[in-house]
């Protein structure tokens, strides 16, 4: 896993810097600070082991800590390291007291519809990170979706669990593929994604900034993909809720009750009535960066 992704940075970082002067300032703008130090550190270790041949196992130890580094920094779904993340909202929309409940997987034909009808009753907002192949296959629930005043964001073209191992080109083409799918459905293009699971690797922040994306995670999950039991799902999503806050649940790949009761749905007449009785709005992850609004009901 490390070695994949860090012989490929290596050789497509690399490059350009070489060849072509005006493509590398461009990329050099678009790579995290720590990955381009990152870069440097392996060119500053393969410099030494040339020149001081018996440095050798001392400049492999360097870039071996170094990758364990990048991929523990992309094993981590709430890290900073690959790149800017949302594991909150912005400070304006914290102060205006929002937090914004995501909804990932989707859209299920099942789940989504009572989905939506509960954030109605709650007069809540939300964002469903979407897998555009499921997208492409409900159409109409997507546009429901966005028509009944929640977002839809990009979680990936088919969910791949291999998503921390692609490659550059072949992850632009998978969010590049749902990016296009998701504007073409709705009819507005997504400003935010999500990584399947959270997990990353270096070659996806210059991916996000090409395609004017905002990485977001999450500050609390729920785990509602695992057990049957709805009662610590809550728990944790509760635990500590505050302004800012971005909640994760899910309406695809959600585990069940004993009741056959999606945890999803069983916690969220709970969670949404201690939002408001807490005095907190929720509302789309727009929303929250424009400043649109400053309660349910009035969504851009
Ligand atoms: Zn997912």
């Amino acid at each position: 896993m490390t070695t994949t992704s860090g012989d490929g940075l290596l050789a497509t970082s690399g490059a350009p810097s070489a060849a072509a002067p005006a493509a590398a300032t461009a990329a050099a703008t678009a790579w995290p600070a720590y990955v381009k130090a990152s870069v440097a550190w392996h060119l500053a270790a393969g410099a030494a082991a040339a020149i001081v041949p018996s440095s050798w196992p001392w400049a492999l130890g360097a870039v071996a800590a170094n990758h364990v580094v990048l991929t523990a920094g992309g094993l981590w779904p709430r890290s900073r390291w690959l790149g800017s993340n949302w594991t909150r909202l912005p400070a304006d929309a914290a102060a205006r007291g929002e937090i914004a409940i995501t909804i990932d997987d989707g859209p299920d034909p099942e789940l989504t519809p009572a989905i939506l009808d509960l954030l109605d009753e709650h007069r809540a907002h939300a964002t469903f990170f979407c897998i555009a192949e499921r997208a492409r296959a409900r159409p109409a629930l997507c546009r429901a979706i966005v028509a009944r005043g929640h977002g839809v964001e990009n979680h990936s073209d088919r969910h791949t669990h291999r998503f921390s191992l692609l490659g550059p080109r072949a992850m632009a083409r998978e969010i590049a593929a749902a990016q296009a799918s998701l504007a073409d459905i709705t009819g507005v293009a997504p400003r935010f994604f999500r990584a399947p699971a959270g997990l990353r690797n270096p070659f996806l922040a210059p991916v996000l900034q090409r395609l004017d994306l905002q990485l977001v995670s999450w500050t609390r999950r729920g785990f509602d993909t695992v057990g049957n039991d709805p009662t610590p799902v809550l728990a944790r999503l509760l635990r500590r809720l505050g302004a800012g806050d971005i909640l994760l649940l899910h309406d695809g790949h959600g585990a069940r009750d004993g009741a056959g009761r999606a945890l999803a749905l069983a916690v969220l007449p709970a969670l949404l009535e201690r939002v408001w009785a807490a005095d907190l709005s929720p509302v789309t992850l727009l929303a929250a960066e424009s400043g649109a609004t400053g309660s349910a009901g009035t969504q851009a």
